[in-house]
């Protein structure tokens, strides 16, 4: 299976493994999984984990799990204590969890060694002229009026914007660097800003708060980190990266490299994104079955096995490239396959009376819970009577040729059950077909006739008198265009939204046997997909179903068509 293939090497393990042949960090192997606590970790970030994490244990080194916490405005505590739960949900277990906000002090005096080595100044222009000042991709930018501060005017102005005596835009530390550097982001990058705003784990004790392309090489190098991983959007804060790691001190200081991000159809994983569905009220909140988190996921049913398996099978690449669906969508089905019961459960329910049963009998047919190719057992009793449920699709009045299911006159097989012929059709005074009168032929049980005559259809049933009524979330694809980030016209990605994401069938019949079984709990309903009880919706014996993915892809007999 899937989980036990072993990994595949990629650039990254080539790397790691000449790196820990020729020992070149005199270390352990240390990742981290660096989150900003500003929203709930996506199916993206799983493969950032598994990357992380799964190269920490291949070399026998460490990974830690750091909260890269440094913008007082959008991060919260709750988001630490989400990511925490889907971080361990996941099956990657940290060694050391850590907060870039506790390194703000240590942050602070490396500041200060920077301005005592000329290597930082204070600037005191307008956040407009430090934009403006910084040029273009082709025109040099122009030094600050403030750069050629003496370093004891900088000591000094820096250790009052600590002290909380300017507001917000007065001043801001900056790294003297080359303000016609080829890389934009080494023209005198931003490493400190005045925010007079609390922090969700510092309270109000701070102040100058450090820039994402000084807190974060900071804080791996001050963890040990060897391999600092992370996606290709970061390749240009490389410069700064290894500048402030030298100019700060660090021997054998940790490497950045830089890896493709994962982009999945049908979806987003910007957590701006995601934060705007959530709060815009698109999708129930951020575990919605058809949010791409981890949450989301977990709700709809997937498994983290799952989650891994497809991690594994995407795979680490240097160039950007969208994953299908369909990809995703084959390891949550493969990994369900194997695992989970099957049960019967009707979505559509049209009523058969069985002509020729008794009225008040019921049989009891053992029904296994997995078929041969799956290494599990167990059964349970399955009840059968005079009037059963079966699916309005699997009925056709005048059906065409190759429609193997029940018609008039028409013999089919009821799973498990037995073989059942159509004699009448009864339908109510607008015509709709309400009740379909049957017999069954007794000596079917098992669903062979002893005469031998062959019937090809099999069809999904539950006794009426037993069945429980429940209600079947039928989950899909949250957008309608593969790719929601490229909409024409420069259209918003809300117009790709797909308004049939979510449908809702009140009224549908499951055999009784679920009853008894705890909430999350999976089944593949026969012939109709995979599901999950779900628990939040299922309250008070309510009993509610989320459809976590079909049996096959029914979008692409669509499309195709
Ligand atoms: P967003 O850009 O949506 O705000 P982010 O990348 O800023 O997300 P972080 O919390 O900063 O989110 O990400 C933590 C780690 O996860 C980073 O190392 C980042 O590179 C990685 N990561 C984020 N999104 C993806 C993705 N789609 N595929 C792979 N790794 C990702
Ligand atoms: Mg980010």
């Amino acid at each position: 299976m899937t989980q036990t293939a072993p990994p595949r090497r990629d650039f990254i393990r080539e790397m790691v493994a000449e790196d820990v042949a020729t020992n070149r960090f005199g270390r352990l192997v240390a990742t981290r999984f660096p989150p900003e606590p500003n929203g709930f970790l996506h199916i993206g970030h799983a493969k950032s984990l598994a990357l992380n994490f799964g190269i920490a244990r291949e070399f026998g080194g460490r990974c830690n799990l750091r909260f890269d916490d440094t913008n007082p405005f959008t991060e919260d505590v709750k988001y630490v204590e989400a990511i925490e739960r889907d971080v361990r949900w996941l099956g990657f277990e940290w060694d050391a969890e850590l907060f870039a906000s506790d390194y703000f002090e240590q942050l602070y005096e490396f500041a200060e060694l920077l301005v005592r080595n000329g290597k930082a100044y204070v600037d005191s222009q307008t956040e407009d002229e430090i934009r403006e000042g910084r040029g273009t991709v082709t025109t040099p930018g122009v030094e600050s009026p403030y750069r050629t501060r003496s370093v004891d005017e900088n000591l000094d102005l820096l250790r009052r914007m600590k002290a909380g005596e300017f507001t917000d835009g007065t001043h801001v530390l900056r790294a003297k660097i080359d303000m016609a550097h080829p890389n934009m982001i080494m023209r005198d990058p931003l490493l400190l800003r005045i925010r007079n705003a609390p922090h969700y784990r510092r309270g109000g004790a701070w102040c100058v708060y450090p820039l994402y392309d000084f807190a974060h090489p900071l804080s791996d190098a001050i963890e040990g980190i060897t391999h600092s991983l992370c996606t290709l959007e970061f390749k240009d804060n490389r410069d700064i990266y290894d500048w402030l790691v030298r100019e700060t001190g660090f021997e054998r200081p940790p490497e950045q490299t830089e890896f493709a991000r994962l982009e999945l159809d049908y979806t987003v994983l910007s957590k701006r994104k995601l934060l705007r569905l959530v709060n815009d009220g698109h999708v129930t909140g951020w575990d919605d079955p058809r949010m791409p988190t981890i949450s989301g996921l977990r709700r709809r049913g997937v498994t983290p096995e799952a989650i891994r398996a497809f991690a594994e099978t995407v795979g680490v690449a240097r160039k950007d490239a969208r994953t299908e669906l369909a990809l995703l969508e084959h390891a949550v089905r493969d990994d369900l396959n194997m695992r989970v019961p099957r049960v019967l459960c009707v979505l559509r329910p049209l009523k058969v009376v069985l002509t020729n049963y008794p009225e008040g009998q019921a049989d009891e047919l053992d029904a296994p819970y997995y078929p041969h190719d799956v290494p599990k057992t167990g059964s349970r009793p399955l009840p059968f009577s005079r009037e059963l449920w079966i699916d309005r699709e699997d009925f056709m009045e005048h059906p065409p040729k190759k429609f193997f299911r029940l018609a008039p006159g028409r013999e089919v097989r009821l799973r498990y059950g037995y073989l059942i012929t159509c004699t009448d059709v009864v339908k109510d005074a607008s015509g709709e077909i309400v009740e379909l009168r049957c017999t069954y032929d007794p000596a079917t049980l098992g669903g062979d006739a002893p005469d031998g005559r062959r019937v090809q259809g099999t069809i999904h049933w539950v006794s009426a008198r037993h069945a429980l009524d429940c209600t079947v979330r039928l989950y899909d694809r949250l957008f309608s265009v593969p790719d929601p980030d490229a909409m024409p016209d420069g259209q918003d990605f809300l117009a790709a939204l797909n308004p049939q994401s979510l449908v809702i069938v009140d009224g549908a019949k499951i055999e009784p046997s679920v009853a008894r079984d705890p909430l999350e709990t999976r089944y593949q309903f026969e012939r109709t997909g995979y599901f999950i009880s779900d628990p939040v919706e299922s309250a008070d014996g309510r009993l509610v179903f989320n459809r976590t993915v079909t049996l096959r892809d029914s979008w692409a007999r669509v499309r195709d068509r």
